[in-house]
């Protein structure tokens, strides 16, 4: 069965931190203070993240 992740264009993310906020599995966390990275263990697939997103670089990838 396949699973939804988050997947983050991380080249556009301004670490505004909206997506940490939304996210309800704590699976979002910010490198360096640089750019936001998803844990794709945690991640169930909400899409909380990708609403929050105000430059809206928040995808769903498919994972088997
Ligand atoms: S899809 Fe949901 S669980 Fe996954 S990173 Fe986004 S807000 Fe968190
Ligand atoms: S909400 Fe979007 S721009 Fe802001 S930290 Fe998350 S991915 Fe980056």
């Amino acid at each position: 069965m396949k699973k939804r992740k988050a997947n983050i264009l991380q080249n556009y993310c301004v670490a505004c931190g909206c997506c940490l906020k939304a996210c309800p599995k704590d699976a979002i966390s910010i490198t360096n203070g640089i750019y936001a990275v998803v844990d794709k263990n945690k991640c169930i697939g909400c899409r909380l993240c990708e609403k929050a997103c105000p430059a809206s670089i928040i995808g769903m990838e498919e994972i088997s």
